[in-house]
This record gives C-alpha cells, structure tokens and sequence, in this order.
C-alpha cells in the first residue's frame, strides 16, 4: 500500500514544457521521473513498479520458453571487446578509463561478454543447445542524447542468446522466439499495433533480422506495412520503390514506429572469434551458431507512456498500472476505514494508492486531479457523504458513470 500521507514526491500544478513529446511531460508533472542529464532519468517509485511490471511480463515469457535467467556485468573487459573485433568498431561504446592505465567498457550489449562466458560450457553436442538471458542497464556514449524516447545513454534490456548445433535448429528456436515476443507485446497491450517487421541483418549474417516496431507519431522509424498481406518491412531495406517481399505486392502503407524489440540471427560471427566449437558425435569439430534477441524494457515503457496517452493522463492497461486501485479518503475519521478496505482490495486483487492526505479544504479537486494523472484503473471515493448514504463510490477509469457500492 502506498500511502500519500507518507509519500515524498508530489504531482505539479502544470505541464512543465519539455522540447520533445507530451508524454515526457505528463511523466513530469506526475512525480514519476526527473531527469538527471540528457538520455538520463531517475525512475520514482512510482514508474519503478511500472517498470518491474513490464520487466516481469517479460521475465515470465522467457521463462516459459525455457530460458535460464543469469546476470552478466554492465562493466565489461577491454580484452573481451578487442577479442570480438568491436573495441574499436562500435562507436558508441563507453570507454571508462580505471586506475593502473586501464579501460573498461559499460556494455552496450552482451555477445561480447557471454560468449566467452559459455566456452567453458560447450564441448560436446551434448551440451547443446542452450539459451541464457539477463536483464540489465546498457550504456551507449551518444553524441547527442535526446531527452524521451530517442537516443538514451543508459536503458534497462532484457537480452536472450542462444546457441545451436547448426542452422537448422537455429532456426527452430528463431522462429520460436517471434511467437514469444509477439505474446509479450499483447500482454503488454501493444499488440494491435506492434509489427514484426523485417530489417536489415547488419554485417552478421545474409539474412534479415526482425525488429518489432510500435506504430507511434514520434517514432524514430518508418515502417511499410503491404496493404495485401500485412508484412512489415524497414524503410532502411526498402528504399524508394516498395514490393512485398512476401507477396510481391507494390500497395502498402507507410507509419512511423519506435522499435521495442529486435531478434538477429549471428550466424558463427561471435562463436569463431572467441574460439567456441563442439564436438559433434564422430568427434569432429564444429562451428556454433548463435542468435540474439532483445527488449527493451525502458523504451517498451516510454512507448507505453506514449501510446497509452490521452487528455489527462496516461492510461496505463491493469496489467502494468502503478497500482490497481487509488482511494481517496476524504475526513480524519476515515482513514482507519479506508485502510482496512485498501488491505482488503490488496489481499485480492493489487496494489493500492490511499490518498489520506488531510488537512485543506480543496482536497478531493487536488486528489481527484492525481488519481486522473496517474490513472489508475479503479478509482474510489470514500467520504462522510458516501458513508452516510451507502459506504463508498468506484469507477473504472475509463467509464464515465460512478458505480455506487
Ligand atoms: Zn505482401
């Protein structure tokens, strides 16, 4: 139970202006971030439990799909970047300087460092397959951070990896893993708009590589979406002139979207240059293919802050609000009430909001104001009046009418 009265961060009156989108401004006023520099926040508690709501979705998901949880560092070696050729190629990598003349890199990603790390577990074929996935704060050193959704310089991703005997059951598990992430994003509430959408597969692998991109205004990237068969491509693929290349189909349509997640097949591109290789059942060695598949969590949120925006606040779905219900107790006398109620409603359903802020005459303006701006699903209202006629008032968030209990 979150108890106002005792709660350190207060909504603001007004909108502060922020150079980018609406909703890092709502975000603002709602006492649920500040920002610390460019591409850089603080989460408050209460966008923390949004965020661990949206890490758990997705924690459940790779656990069902049989994947280990493990934590690899944010601190990676300079040997293990040099060993993969990426010291030097990837221009964002954070480079701190430690003591003794040393470098480190802050990960931007994790190939890098959990390759290496599985060598030591790979011998034969009997060791394969296997996928091992964390979630983790990554660093990359943008030029230009922008604040909201663009160009972070810290973010929280959930990233699998998995390894296989060959291509063939690669494959199997890739294809697996687009029926995941596609349960994700509907449990998220994104699914109606969130496209996997084919994109280039960089310098790993002939093949493409899926992005799953949210159809949003101030997406950073546009998609084309064939008008006969639904598939989605990156601009970054397609250039001027559009054809399907599932169907061949030239009739589409063109969106804005901001990517929350993205599968990429390595081939043996991170296996060979760290010297990982099994025996097969003749006792000859064989290469090990590898694939990579991300999301990110911190963006997945601000999208949701995004797309789930309107008038008054952020509609968050029940499923990642900060808390289920948000009563407001109006009169000293009632708090008892109102609590016993609140643990009543937390033991069968989820986490409340009390207001028992007290003491000003304009209270329930100001209270009814905050629960609108975080909106929490189920509103209640508890007060002399509503006790003197019949014990307390709930809405749904999104109904108009009061339902009398
Ligand atoms: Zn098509």
């Amino acid at each position: 139970m979150i108890q106002l009265s005792k709660f350190p961060i207060n909504t603001l009156k007004s909108q502060p202006k922020v150079s980018d989108n609406r909703s890092t401004s709502l975000l603002l006023q709602a006492g649920l971030i500040r920002q610390e520099m460019a591409g850089v926040y603080n989460y408050l508690p209460l966008w923390f439990k949004v965020l661990k709501k949206i890490e758990n979705i997705v924690r459940e998901e790779m656990n069902a799909s049989w994947a280990f949880e493990l934590l690899m560092p944010a601190l990676g070696s300079k040997q293990h970047w040099e060993q993969t050729g990426r010291w030097d190629s990837i221009d964002v990598l954070f480079k701190v300087p430690a003591s003794g003349g040393k470098e480190y890199a802050l990960n931007p990603t994790q190939e890098d460092i959990v390759t290496p790390l599985i060598k030591e577990f790979i011998q034969s074929y009997k060791d394969l397959e296997f996928w091992v996935y964390h979630i983790q704060h990554k660093f990359r050193n943008e030029a230009r951070a922008k604040s909201g959704l663009l160009r972070w310089r810290e973010f929280l991703m959930k990233d699998l990896y998995s390894f296989h005997k060959n291509e063939e059951s690669f494959q199997v598990y890739y294809d697996n893993q687009k029926q995941v992430y596609t349960r994700v994003f509907e449990k998220l509430g994104l699914g109606n708009d969130t496209y996997m959408t084919l994109a280039s597969g960089g310098d790993f692998t002939d093949k493409h590589s899926h992005e799953f991109q949210t159809i949003l205004d101030i997406g950073e990237d546009i998609i084309y979406i064939c008008d006969d068969c639904n598939t989605s491509h990156n601009e970054e693929i397609v250039g001027d002139s559009f054809a399907c290349s599932n169907c061949g189909s030239g009739n589409h349509k063109t969106h804005k979207a901001s990517e929350v997640g993205n599968i990429f097949p390595l081939s043996t591109k991170f296996t060979d240059a760290c010297g990982v290789k099994y025996a097969d059942e003749n006792g000859k060695e064989k290469p090990v293919f590898m694939g990579s598949y991300g999301i990110g969590i911190s963006r997945v949120m601000w999208v949701m802050a995004e797309y789930f925006m309107d008038e008054t606040g952020i509609a968050w779905p029940e499923a990642v609000a900060p808390a289920s219900h948000y009563i407001i107790v109006l009169g000293e006398d009632n708090i008892e009430k109102a609590s016993e109620l609140a643990k009543q409603i937390e033991s069968e359903w989820g986490e409340v909001i009390l207001d028992d802020r007290m003491g000003r005459k304009d209270w329930f303006g100001q209270k009814m104001g905050d629960a609108e701006l975080l909106w929490i699903p189920n509103i209640i209202v508890l007060s002399p009046k509503t006790l003197e006629k019949w014990g307390y008032e709930v809405r749904k968030r999104w109904e108009k009418e009061w339902a009398i209990v």
